[in-house]
């Protein structure tokens, strides 16, 4: 689909069903997805500008999931900004807006659930590090990325590094269940401060703000330490967060990792390469997840 980069921008056309996107689909050429939670933020703003660079046209999926959250986590209050959202996709030269509703997801949605049957399984992938802290997270992604590509046909998605195991696990995905897609990757962006960008930063309060660098900070005081070899790595990023536990307010860990970027099992010793090195921590009720990429 072609749009003038001249004129003021288009709103982009809303798909709210699988059958609105099927009809719109051939006019679309080659795609490129970008699949999101809505709460649009510089972070997403630069997916969709990689996706623009991979593909004729670009959709953005905004669906708050509720197959991903935990019984206790956020789902209700996360934040929904459907108005702003559809701007920011038109300032980006977005085509279409896949918007459905969870009973257009998951049509056996009911007051007991969402009848979802069959599930993807991300395997032992899926049960370290966010899989570890949040059960049934990474089957919850998978099942409706799956869904997505199903219903939007993309050539291409783009994801964020913000989230690395999510990138990983999709990667794993779509090579072990033989999807037609091409997965890319965009770098994670970050306030001026070092605040990796989040729709979730918006529950933060300015002292928990404040807090919530020592991720950030850490994550870069470990990429410092990378030609001393892991330990080394491990070690200057723990001195960080240990200091951050004794803050106002102050950051729980709930794990710090250097891990192998393809598979997400922590390196050892001796390794060799590159890394991922990834935190995760609570800073008053808002748990926030964070990385860097490296070469030990
Ligand atoms: P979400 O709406 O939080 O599910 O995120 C949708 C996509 O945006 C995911 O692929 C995220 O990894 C990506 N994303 C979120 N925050 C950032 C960021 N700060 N930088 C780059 N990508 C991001």
């Amino acid at each position: 689909m072609t749009h003038s980069t001249a004129s003021a921008p288009s709103t982009p056309v809303v798909a709210r069903t699988g059958e609105e996107l099927q009809a719109l689909r051939p006019k679309l050429g080659r795609l490129a997805l970008v699949p999101t939670m809505g709460a649009l933020h510089a972070g997403h703003r630069s997916l969709i500008a990689a996706a623009r660079e991979h593909a004729e046209s670009v959709a953005v999926s905004i669906f708050v999931n509720p197959l991903q959250f935990g019984p206790n986590e956020d789902y209700d209050r996360y934040p929904r900004t459907f108005d702003a959202d559809l701007a920011a996709c038109a300032e980006e030269g977005v085509d279409v807006v896949f918007a459905p509703t969870v009973k257009d997801m998951y049509p056996d949605a009911g007051p007991d659930g969402i009848g979802q049957i069959v599930t993807v399984d991300p395997g032992s992938m899926g049960r370290v590090l966010e899989g570890e802290f949040r059960p049934g997270f990474f089957q919850g992604v998978l099942t409706v990325v799956n869904k997505l590509f199903n219903l939007v046909r993309p050539d291409v998605a783009v994801f964020g590094q913000k989230d690395a195991q999510q990138v990983a696990v999709v990667r794993r995905m779509v090579r072990d269940l033989c999807l037609p897609v091409t997965i890319l990757s965009a770098p994670t962006v970050r306030d001026p401060d070092g605040l990796a960008t989040s729709s979730r930063n918006v529950y933060l309060s300015p002292e928990e703000r404040t807090s919530a660098l020592a991720l950030s900070r850490a994550l870069f005081a470990g990429a410092d330490a990378a030609p001393s070899g892991p330990a080394a790595v491990l070690a200057a990023a723990g001195a960080v967060l240990g200091e951050a536990a004794h803050a106002t307010p102050p950051v729980s860990v709930d794990y710090l990792a250097l891990v192998d970027p393809a598979t997400f099992t922590e390196v050892d010793g001796d390794y060799r390469g590159e890394a991922v090195l990834a935190v995760a921590a609570w800073v008053g009720e808002t748990r926030l997840i964070d990385n860097v990429p490296l070469t030990l």
